[in-house]
């Protein structure tokens, strides 16, 4: 059996890294050159066709019948020039990652002839047979049809020989069964409120749109290695593994040189996400053994989310062409970091501006006070359901872990901005100010952007942070879809800044003037979410205490977490901004809930499968040499020779009976917790089942097993090791 093991462990020290060759002319001569971008449709596209695409992607405008054909026709010929044969709508279902059917353009002819063909019906509008995409019962009761629908907002893109072409995915009655639909509707949710309020400091603003940074962590793990291990080829993480003698405590990995097979992999990764317009653009090392992060510049968040799908799965493709598989599972290893996803998040307005960076003046930095609070405020008053969309098994590992924020939701802004905000809550009066208060005041605004340029705290301990010109959510896990947390944090934004024009229209029409009107509201927002910030340790034990005594709640499992999705408020939340309806967010939680306790499920069968048929045998087998060696001491010993020279031998012989034991009796009672859990109908019932009567086994199999790791000869263990794992490059 540790045959397998041994090969695998030679195979992958063999490999030499590829050499990978920058395309001639640089990046510039390849970047974006396998997307159908503006320099692409001004090729291809009449000026007509070229400017109704515009128009549709800025304005979601609709496109007749007859533009839709010319556009078909100049996507294919550019397709087609490039080598193309196949098209295929590009959806983002809620199974988390990308999928696509491919059809090829070719069309057969009478007289035995064919025609490439490729139409303004097939560009717009397709319906996959996708029935077993999870649809939360909404198809079911309905139309077993799903629709994919181009979205004009992202361009299309070639991979290999298809033309990929980036769509939503609904249900037959319109509903959302994607991740983008919803995150579109956010958006313009967010558009519309934010204008709004923009007009209160800058006439031009006709467009505010949100822009998105995404950090991707991973681990790298050889091939061969990887799939001598069943558990992380089918879980996508280590279910045992005994904790190697050097882990990540020298923390010589973080920014460390990165090994030459790693580089090479990165290299080509980067050449293949520049010529799909993906601006990656860091690479580094990052805590754990093995782990690397990449990180793009920023885009418009819709652009953003898909080249952050699309680059996940390039990273797969290119990983193989490497003999790495990547590995995205936020806790592949126990007793190392785990990874993340940040997600950079700002405002850009249609003249250039980032909302969320301060200006030159007391009136620039008024309207960066103005969306800085609100972001505050709606994090504040939606702490639970942001909390609700990084709930995922594997982040379960994660949050928490003193490695990743901690499941409780806080904010942190640094000394400077705090203190800021602390002076507006003492100097803005609730009764009148005067006009020397006033000045005062403005001035100190005024101020903000030399206070920040010199900030340079920075907490890596909390799950929103302000780094001076963004709001970073660092507890997004690796494996998700950014769409879900970002449609989340857009929505709950449309609504504040709705709520907060409302309320300082309000105090306007009674006569107070509009920067006072501004800063009393800003202040009232500054006090009711004052216990949402925190800038302390979020890693330390105080802070849950803390936030304990503060009312933050700290839901440390997905099922937990998941219920925010039913609460009344939170439902209303999204109907009212036209984001999702009852119905939708109803189906979503079922969603969450079955991926949770499918997770769970495999995770539970795959540990129970290589507990009792892998390892209890090799113990066993480890077992009886110890019996043998015993028989042939006591034989060549006498009676009291052999009681010094054995003892130890039956120690372990006991130990191991002991751990086989306990292995075998915690497999059976998960099975029968299983076997109970799946008798039950409610997907709730069932996630928490899973959660509290079956997940509770993993441990207590987990410690027998990597206990036996480290008694059993080296050479007859069956799978790689924590020590192969991490430190084979
Ligand atoms: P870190 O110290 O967290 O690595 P960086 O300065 O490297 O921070 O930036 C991290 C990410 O933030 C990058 O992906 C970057 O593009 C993104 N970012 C920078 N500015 C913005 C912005 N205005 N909106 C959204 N993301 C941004
Ligand atoms: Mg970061």
């Amino acid at each position: 059996m540790s045959r397998i093991r041994f090969s695998a462990v030679e195979e992958s020290m063999n490999r030499t890294p590829l050499v990978i060759e920058t395309p001639k002319g640089g990046v510039t001569a390849y970047f974006g050159e396998n997307v159908f971008g503006l320099d692409a449709m001004r090729q291809f596209l009449s000026e007509e066709a070229f400017e109704s695409v515009e128009a549709a992607s800025v304005s979601g405008a609709r496109l007749d019948r007859k533009m839709a054909d010319q556009i078909a026709a100049g996507m294919k010929a550019w397709a087609i020039s490039k080598g193309a044969n196949h098209y295929t709508h590009w959806f983002q279902p809620l199974t988390g990652s990308t999928a696509e059917k491919h059809d090829a353009f070719f069309e057969p002819i009478p007289g035995g002839r064919a025609i490439e063909r490729f139409g303004g019906n097939q560009l717009v509008q397709q319906e996959p047979d996708a029935s077993s995409f999870p649809n939360g019962g909404i198809r079911n009761t309905f139309e077993a049809r799903g629709y994919t629908a181009w979205d004009p907002s992202s361009p299309a893109f070639i991979i290999g020989d298809t033309l990929c072409i980036p769509t939503i995915f609904v249900s037959y009655t319109g509903e959302a069964l994607d991740f983008k639909t919803p995150l579109m509707r956010a958006l313009s949710a967010l558009d519309n409120a934010a204008v709004e309020v923009c007009q209160y400091f800058d006439k031009n603003v006709t467009k505010v749109s949100a822009t998105l940074g995404w950090e991707q962590e991973y681990f790298l793990v050889d091939e061969a290695l990887h799939n001598a291990r069943p558990d992380l080829a089918i879980s996508g993480r280590t279910l045992f593994g005994a904790a190697p003698a050097k882990g990540q405590q020298l923390e010589d990995h973080y920014f460390g040189s990165i090994p030459d097979r790693v580089t090479s992999f990165m290299r080509d990764l980067e050449i293949e996400a520049h010529k799909l317009g993906i601006p990656i653009k860091t690479r580094h090392n990052e805590v754990a053994p093995n782990q690397f992060e990449c990180a793009p510049v920023y885009e418009e968040i819709n652009i953003a989310v898909d080249h952050n799908q699309l680059l996940v799965d390039l990273m797969h493709r290119i990983g193989r062409r490497h003999n790495f598989r990547v590995l995205l599972h936020e806790k592949p290893f126990a007793g190392v970091n785990g990874s993340g996803k940040h997600n950079n998040w700002s405002l850009a307005t249609n003249t250039g501006k980032n909302l969320l960076s301060p200006g030159k003046t007391p009136k620039t930095n008024m309207q960066f006070l103005t969306f800085f609070i609100n972001t505050i405020k709606a994090f504040h008053d939606n702490a639970d359901l942001l909390r609700a969309t990084i709930a995922s098994a594997g982040n379960d590992h994660r949050l928490g872990a003193n490695e990743a924020p901690p499941a409780i939701m806080s904010v942190f802004l640094g000394t400077q901005l705090s203190a800021v905000l602390d002076e507006l809550e003492e100097k803005v009066k609730a009764g009148k100010m005067t006009t020397e208060e006033k000045t005062a005041l403005k001035l100190n605004i005024g101020k903000i952007p030399d206070i920040l340029l010199d900030n340079t705290d920075r907490n890596r301990t909390s799950p929103f942070a302000f780094t001076g010109n963004k709001f970073e959510f660092r507890a997004v896990g690796s494996s998700a879809n950014c769409a879900g947390p970002m449609t989340v944090l857009n929505t709950i934004m449309a609504d504040q800044l709705e709520k907060f024009k409302a309320e300082v229209d309000k105090q306007i029409d009674k006569g107070m003037d509009k920067d006072e009107a501004i800063l009393k509201v800003l202040r009232e927002y500054i006090v009711a979410s004052k216990r949402i910030r925190f800038e302390g340790n979020g890693y330390g034990e105080e802070w849950v205490k803390e936030a304990k005594k503060r009312g933050l709640n700290n839901f440390k499992t997905t099922p937990e977490a998941l219920e925010a999705w039913m609460r009344k408020d939170f439902v209303q939340l999204f109907e009212r901004n036209g984001v999702l309806s009852e119905r939708e967010q109803h189906a979503r939680y079922e969603i969450y809930l079955e991926t949770y306790v499918k997770k769970i499920q495999i995770e539970g069968r795959v540990l129970g499968d290589l507990a009792v048929n892998h390892i209890i045998p090799t113990a066993l087998q480890y077992q009886n040499m110890l019996i043998n060696n015993v028989r042939g001491l006591k034989e060549v010993l006498g009676a009291s020779e052999f009681k010094k020279a054995g003892a130890i031998q039956l120690e372990m012989i006991s130990e191991i009976s002991e751990r086989v034991a306990n292995i075998k009796n915690g497999v059976d009672a998960m099975t029968e917790e299983r076997k109970k859990a799946n008798n039950i109908d409610d997907w709730q019932k069932k996630a928490y089942a899973y959660c509290n009567k079956v997940k509770p086994y993993f441990d207590q199999i987990r410690e027998n097993i990597d206990k036996l790791e480290m008694i059993v000869a080296d050479e007859a263990w069956p799978f790689p090791k924590y020590r192969e794992l991490l430190f084979t490059k």
